[in-house]
């Protein structure tokens, strides 16, 4: 319907009487807001299971009203990817079908609220993919890139960080040459430790593994500290100064050698390093913060503002770290970003490969439309996932480039997207798993967070 012909429908609606002047009033001016486009409404919501890069990708594509008006948004929970698709299809469908799909924020605080019990990770990251979706659609109604609608970009692209990773040292500091080499000025490290299963590399070079009282994969945090150390050493050796270097401890280790850990690191200068604690632990950032310079990065676990409201209100961490999706999805992280600006403390959203193209669209969305961001984490797009994604984000030197096309600008191939079903190319443990993750422990039995 045209511009005209809605305003007469609202004219003759308000003769007829079904509609009160002021109703009528306010939907004329909502016309005039939106050019006379009507308002679409949401017809149907579905999610798409894909694992074309290995790992297990909902994402949820809200349809609307209007001929050829949809959205796509990311949803992606890989551990528990089969618990998010019925919190789509069983709960958040029904309570959305017929309601306005250009209200977003209001859709997203309906929806946080209609489950009562809120704040996991199963119902925030389906809420994600509707609130991704309405952004999606916004854009597409608007024919505008999602960044625009934001405000428009305060930086041409976003600098991003590669994963150098190896079973030895060597083998770290090749891979980060061969970064550099490409364009990047940053780099995460991680380095395996021997006879053990690190995180981010893998078992430690060739070595036997350890001896243990179980036959699992075996972690010891002091191992994994010397190790680390010793790594950064000979980074700052052989790569020089100039590099950003970065590393993730993946709260693999007490708060105790935290704090000692952070310390140690001061002298290789690092840009951040991540996870030095766990969710449970964050308490004691108000320790780390006062005995060391170490710029903290944290958050890719945390649903709740509960969780990154204190962190970021009392300075304590320098990178706000979360899992878009995980988090809720656009409407909550923007509102997030917002916040940490005002305590200058910077984005670096979690971008690895279970994060699906959408999600890495959203993240690179906020990047250059928030004046606080830090920095990206980059995960490179396999033939498969641009062959099913067409038209993820684009790297070059380093840089990170949203699309210009409407809205994410990724129009996902769903007919493909069937032919890499959930558990694709998936073996061993995550696959006797479901996709979700098995165990670590200490020599002694003892598990590990991971
Ligand atoms: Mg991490």
């Amino acid at each position: 319907m045209n511009r005209r012909g809605l305003m007469k429908l609202v004219a003759a609606a308000a003769a007829g009487s079904w509609m009160t002047k002021r109703e009528a009033a306010a939907q004329e001016q909502v016309a005039r807001a939106v050019r006379g486009l009507p308002s679409p409404k949401i017809k149907d919501v579905q999610v798409i299971q894909t694992a074309p890069g290995g790992l297990r990708l909902p994402v949820v594509k809200v349809i609307t009203d209007q001929p050829g008006l949809y959205g796509y948004g990311c949803a992606c929970f890989t551990q528990r990817a089969d618990l998010v698709v019925p919190a789509v299809e069983k709960y958040l469908r029904p309570f959305l079908i017929g309601k306005p799909a250009d209200r977003i924020d209001d859709t997203w605080q309906a929806m946080y609220n209609s489950s009562y019990w809120r704040n996991g990770p199963v119902l925030n990251n389906a809420i994600s993919g509707v609130d991704q979706a309405l952004w999606d659609i916004k854009g597409r109604q608007a024919n505008m890139p999602v960044y625009q609608l934001l405000g428009g970009k305060v930086r041409e692209a976003a600098d991003c960080y590669g994963h150098a990773s190896g079973g030895e040292i060597a083998q770290v500091v090749e891979s980060a040459k061969s970064y550099m080499a490409r364009g990047f000025r940053h780099v995460r490290v991680q380095v395996g430790v021997p006879g053990m299963d690190g995180y981010g590399a893998g078992r430690g070079g060739t070595a036997t593994a350890v001896k243990a009282l179980h036959k699992g994969p075996v972690f010891e945090p002091a191992y994994y500290i010397r190790r680390a150390l010793k790594l950064f050493e000979a980074c700052r050796k052989e790569l020089g100064d100039e590099v950003e270097l970065l590393h993730d401890v993946h709260e693999r280790v007490h708060p105790t050698q935290a704090l000692q850990f952070a310390k140690d690191v001061e002298q290789f200068k690092l840009f951040f390093l991540e996870d030095v604690l766990s969710p449970e632990d964050i308490a004691w950032y108000r320790l780390i913060r006062q005995h060391t310079t170490t710029p903290q990065a944290m958050g890719e676990l945390f649903n709740s503002p509960h969780e990154w409201s204190p962190l970021i209100a009392e300075r304590l961490i320098d990178y706000i770290r979360v899992h878009v999706s995980q988090a809720g999805g656009l409407t909550p992280c923007r509102k997030m970003a917002a916040m940490a600006e005002h305590f200058a403390v910077r984005t670096a959203w979690h971008g690895p490969g279970d994060v699906s193209p959408i999600g890495h669209m959203a993240n690179v969305t906020l990047d250059v439309v928030c004046y606080n961001f830090g920095v990206q984490e980059y995960s490179p797009f396999n033939e498969r996932l641009q062959e099913v994604f067409k038209g993820c984000p684009v790297m070059k030197d380093g840089y990170l480039y949203p699309n210009e096309a409407p809205g994410w600008g990724i129009e996902v191939d769903e007919k493909l997207a069937a032919k890499y079903p959930f558990g694709d190319n998936e073996r061993g443990s995550r696959k006797d798993l479901n996709g979700g993750w098995g165990e670590v422990r200490k020599r002694d039995g003892q598990i590990i967070k991971q």
